[in-house]
């Protein structure tokens, strides 16, 4: 059976030319970069390189690129980091309701620690409300944190204006960006971005790798203890194997983001064209307009989105829903419920990720495929509704 992978905001596959550099890597050249001996030096010019790269793509400068383990580190590493070495000019931290779970829980256990954190609503099409951001600022705010893009619904947020008020204030404003590095143009030093959160598996790189960027002068206090990697503040070894891969990938995915994007967008509204045309009761999920080039988020009515996407799976086509199992129960996405989205439509929902590499005739395949699921699905749900009817 051919598959379809379309699950590209939970993971990509790695780009053959960042493979291509990673090899030697792995094999020939495989020193460590604090060594003073000659595969020592090597091992560190590959993680310069890296390091270069990523700061080109983000606007910044080199010392500015801190590697992690990925996305989850950064941000853990942001809002703690961030938060501790700011504690003399407050305790109140803003971020938004529909944050990657790394930042709400970071956040929660900073309150358990006597942090004040406040956490804002979105409207409808997941916007973070602006409004509460001016309202809520006071004069102990330390830190904003609001996510670049969402990975459920694909929502990309007013950065700028965010960015230009907490300028205003003097308030630190890092950005959880893995999933808008290489897909949309961020450039941190122009826009005023003080810290950014990326990971390098989003991006068509290798998994458990990941960066953070802070601004000169930002102080951020260490995330592990031991030897003086990462400018002293992130000790451990280096992934270089992974920091290599990191670095082209960013690069190329920066090279390449008018081509994919133009091409993802046109390919995405096809899919929610027919998709919405053909089967009745869909509704998308997320920002119209300004929305990842590769996220479709829809809600099927009358559907079970995790029994959709267990059949969807049977016929090849990968794709994620917008609950998280948990025990055994169903639980509805935190986003989605923020957005106010009616607890059904919530539980119908499916995440669609496109890849650059999808074609046409694999998304009309896959539309196919969702018109027959989603009948067969509410064909059930009728027979359940009368079947209870019965008995009651
Ligand atoms: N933030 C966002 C918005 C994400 O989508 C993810 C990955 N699902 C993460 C953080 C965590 O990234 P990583 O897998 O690199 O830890």
């Amino acid at each position: 059976m051919n598959r379809i992978y379309m699950d590209n905001a939970a993971t990509t596959p790695i780009h053959s030319e960042v493979l291509t550099e990673m090899m030697p890597v792995l094999t020939t050249d495989f020193g460590n970069p604090n060594s003073l001996h000659s595969f020592g030096r090597e091992a560190k010019r590959y993680v310069d390189v890296a390091r270069s790269r990523i700061a080109k793509a983000l606007g910044c400068d080199d010392n500015e690129i801190y590697f992690t383990s990925g996305a989850t580190e950064s941000n853990n590493w942001a809002i703690t980091g961030l938060a501790k070495a700011n504690r003399h000019k407050g305790n109140h931290i803003i971020t938004s309701k529909i944050e990657h779970p790394s930042i709400l829980e970071t956040c929660k256990k900073l309150e358990r620690e006597g942090y004040r954190v406040t956490y804002l609503d979105v409207d409808e099409m997941g916007m973070v409300r602006i409004d509460q951001l001016l309202h809520y600022l006071s004069a102990d705010t330390i830190l904003i944190s609001i996510m670049a893009a969402n990975n459920e619904v694909g929502t990309i947020q007013n950065l700028q204006a965010i960015a230009n008020i907490a300028k205003e204030k003097n308030v630190i404003f890092h950005t959880d960006a893995t999933q808008a590095v290489g897909a949309i143009n961020l450039n941190v030093h122009e826009m005023g971005i003080d810290a950014l959160s990326l990971s390098g598996h989003k991006l068509n790189g290798p998994k458990g790798v990941g960066a953070l960027y802070v601004h000169n002068g930002v102080v951020i206090t260490p995330f592990m203890n031991g030897g003086e990697q990462e400018f002293g503040l992130r000790a451990g070894t280096s992934n270089v194997a992974g920091i290599v891969g990191l670095g082209k990938a960013v690069e190329i995915n920066t090279r390449d983001i008018i081509t994919n994007s133009k091409k993802l967008r046109t390919l995405r509204d096809y899919f929610i064209r027919e998709v919405t045309k053909n089967i009745d009761m869909t509704y998308l999920n997320g920002h119209p307009i300004q929305r990842l080039p590769n996220n479709v988020n829809l809600s099927f009515g009358m559907v079970d989105g995790e029994s959709l996407m267990c059949m969807l799976d049977l016929e090849g086509i990968a794709v994620s829903t917008g609950s998280a199992c948990s025990s055994g129960s169903v639980e509805t996405s935190h986003v989605l419920q923020a957005m106010g989205i009616a607890p059904d439509l919530a539980q119908g929902a499916v995440r669609f990720s496109l890849s650059k590499d999808i074609t046409k005739e694999e998304i009309d395949y896959v539309v196919s495929k969702l018109v027959e699921c989603v009948e067969k699905l509410r064909k059930i749900s009728a027979m359940t509704k009368s079947q209870v009817g019965k008995e009651d």
